[in-house]
Parts: structure tokens; sequence; C-alpha cells
């Protein structure tokens, strides 16, 4: 069996590269270990608007699957708020499970052959391509898009990721919230040092999560994170018991060191391609996906060069974003959160984290949801 390219990993990298791929005519097989491409998913699921100005993957998405969230609510560690918003910007909650199976029934219209629970676990250089075993034979191509811990990447000798954020989300169905059109975020560097927590109306369900630097694989820190922020924001938001409970690694890192040696690259997590400040991954990981298929298909089609000669050229270097980690992870002070939120400096820094460009502020009902957190505390 000859392929022109395997992918590893159906999630957002994953399926984009291999649609673009089998768009051009290529043979491409796409191995995920799961058996259900929309199971077991660790990530909140949201899309910022971007994505879907940019990723035309995404035309025909039906509306079902998403939910509009107009603003962020940002906490202080005191719990003093302030809305932020920006002219026409928006994010999208998604019905994740029903995303990823979207995706894959998209790229298996497209040609792509989807091999659900075949986990990628070897490779051999054997002339210009690989070998990958009898049962999956042999390939031009292999593309690594199996997320933060990649077996590509480690069986192939490229860079690993070696920074990460832990995060975990629970999942409530039948709950509403106060506010639903806002992403609620919460700063608190005792609970969250190094990112924060969220609260977030999705679709069907809510989703309450956070992430923390991890220290030493210390998973037993995030489970009592996470009962602490329950906790502290019991008097704004009330869940019961939670219908799912996720968790995952989050690089923050930045692009990793060898990121493609001849014929093979690494794409969305498993490169490093995440925000290290905001540490959404699902936009990179898309774009770079296609972008990436597309270039494959051109060489193997003898229009172009081996895409995995300077890759990193094509990837974003995100070095301005791993300053401001640099800063966050050093500098986060709970106390100067506490005293700055409100003034307009960190309220424009904030708008352009989260909005990429300047905000507007609805005084009148930031202060009153201020009143409504000090008054429930
Ligand atoms: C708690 C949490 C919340 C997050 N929330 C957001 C958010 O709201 N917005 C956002 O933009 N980003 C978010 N992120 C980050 C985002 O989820 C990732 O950046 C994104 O999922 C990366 O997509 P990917 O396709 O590169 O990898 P992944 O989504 O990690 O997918 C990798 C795939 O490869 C498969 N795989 C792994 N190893 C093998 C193997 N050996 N063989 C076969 N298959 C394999 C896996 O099963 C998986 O399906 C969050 C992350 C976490 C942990």
């Amino acid at each position: 069996m000859q392929q022109d390219c395997v992918v590893v990993g159906a999630s957002f990298a994953g399926l984009a590269c291999a649609t673009a791929l089998a768009g051009s005519g290529a043979r491409v097989t796409v191995l995920e270990r799961k058996h259900d491409p929309g199971g077991k998913l660790h990530t909140t699921g949201i899309l910022v608007r971007d994505v879907i100005e940019q990723v035309p993957l995404l035309d025909g998405l039906p509306g079902g699957l998403v939910r509009r969230i107009n603003g962020v609510r940002l906490y202080a560690p005191n719990m003093s708020c302030v809305d932020l918003a920006a002219p026409g910007y928006f994010f999208l909650a998604t019905d994740t499970p029903g995303l990823m199976r979207w995706l894959a029934a998209h790229a298996a219209a497209a040609g792509v052959t989807l091999r659900l629970g075949v986990g990628f676990t070897r490779a051999a250089r054997e002339g210009s391509g690989f070998f990958l075993g009898d049962d999956l034979g042999r390939t031009r191509f292999l593309v690594g898009a199996d997320g933060p811990k990649s077996t590509v990447a480690r069986v192939l000798g490229l860079g690993e990721n070696r920074h990460f954020l832990a995060g975990i989300e629970h999942e409530y169905a039948h709950v509403q919230i106060d506010e639903p059109d806002r992403l609620h975020c919460f700063i608190d560097r005792q609970l969250m040092p190094g990112y924060i927590g969220w609260v977030v109306q999705g679709v069907g369900v809510v989703q309450v999560g956070l992430a923390r630097r991890l220290r030493g694989g210390d998973g037993a820190a995030v489970k009592a994170s996470m009962a602490a922020f329950l906790a502290k924001i019991a008097p704004l938001f009330r869940f019961g018991v939670p219908a799912a409970v996720r968790a995952g690694l989050i690089p923050c890192g930045g692009i990793v060191e060898r990121v493609a040696a001849p014929r093979v690259l690494l794409v969305g997590d498993a490169a490093g391609m995440v925000s290290p400040v905001t540490a959404g991954g699902i936009h990179m990981a898309l774009k770079h996906g296609l972008a990436t298929g597309h270039a494959i298909a051109d060489f193997l089609s003898g229009r172009g060069e081996d895409p995995a000669r300077d890759v990193r050229a094509s990837y974003p270097t995100l070095g301005a974003k791993r300053v401001l980690r640099f800063l966050f992870d050093h500098f986060q002070s709970d106390l100067a959160f506490n005293l700055l939120l409100g003034t307009r400096p960190m309220r424009r820094a904030a708008s352009l984290i989260y909005f990429h460009r300047r905000g507007v502020f609805d005084e009148p009902p930031a202060r009153a949801a201020r009143g409504r957190a000090a008054r429930s505390r």
C-alpha cells in the first residue's frame, strides 16, 4: 500500500491538512488512535472571529454547532470586574465533538481515508519516503498533527514541546449562567499561576475550567486548584455535579526547535503552535494545517520544493507573545491586578490580548457587575 501522505491525528491540524491534500487529488490517510474523532476531547473549543474569516474550511459550518459570545468579563483576584468588547468582534463557543465529527466527515467527503482506532507507533526511512509497518504500508510524506506529546516527533527525532500549562475543565448540563453572552475570565495567581480560569455558556452546556503552570507534572495540584476555583466563584455561579471532566496539556514554549526533516513535518500543537499568551491553538492548527496541506500537495505534484525544508519560515514566530509569557510567568501580581484592572491602560492591554485591537468599555454595566460581585461575597 503506497500513500502520498500519512497524517497522524484527526483533530484540527490533521483534518485541515488532509482535506487540503485530498482536494488536490493526493492519496492521503489520516491515522487516529481514538475510535471517534469527537470523543475524549481536551479543549474548550472556543473559536476566535479570525478563524471564521481566515479558514475557508469552516464555510458552511452548521449554525447549531456554534454559539456567539460578544465580549469578555474579566475578574481581578478580588473579584472586581470589567467588561470588554470590541466593535464587530466576537468569539464562538462550539459543540466541539460535533464540530470535530463535521470536520472528519468533510475530510472523508474530500477523499481522505480515515483510519480510526489506529495509533501511529513507528516509521522507518525507506528511499525518499517512510515504511510504517506491514499493516500501514509506505508513504511519500508524513505529517505529525498528533498533539502536545507527539509520537511522530519522538520516533523521527524532531523537536518536542518542553513547557506546558495544564488545563482542566468541567462541563455542566442543564445550567444557564447570568450574562451568557460573555466569556467570564478570572485572574488569580494563587489558583492559576501563569494563566486564568473561565466560565462560558457553551452549546447546550456550561464549561468551567482553568489552566495553570505545571510544576513537575503534578496533576493533583491542578485538581486542587479547580476545587478552590469552583468554591471561589460559587457566589456568582453554581453548577452542581459535572456531566463531564476533561484535562489536557497546552504547549506554551513556542514553536519546537526541529519542526521538520526531509519529507516529515509537525503542525498544530505537535509543533508548539499555540499562543503563549492566550493558550489558544485552534486557529493556528486550522490555518497552518490547511497551508501545510497545500504546500505538500504542490511538492508531491512537482510544483514546489519539499515544504519541510523551510517550513519554519512560514510558521508563526510567536516572539512578542513569548516575551509576554515570560513577563506573566515572572511578574504576575494579584495586588497589581486588584489595583489596576479598572484603569484605562490595563483595559486597553486586555483588549489587545483578547481582540487584537483596542476595545470599548461599557462603564455602567461593568460597575453594576462589580457591585453585584462585591455584594455576593
Ligand atoms: C483545557 C484546554 C482548553 C483549551 N481551550 C481552547 C480554546 O477554547 N480555544 C483554542 O483555540 N484553543 C484551546 N486549547 C488549545 C487547543 O485545544 C489545541 O491547540 C488544539 O486542539 C490543537 O489541535 P491539534 O490538531 O494540533 O492537536 P490535538 O487537538 O491535540 O489533536 C491531536 C490528535 O492526535 C491524536 N493522536 C495523538 N497521538 C496519536 C498517535 N500516536 N496515533 C494516532 N493518533 C494520535 C489524538 O487522539 C488527537 O485526536 C485548549 C487546550 C486545553 C488543554
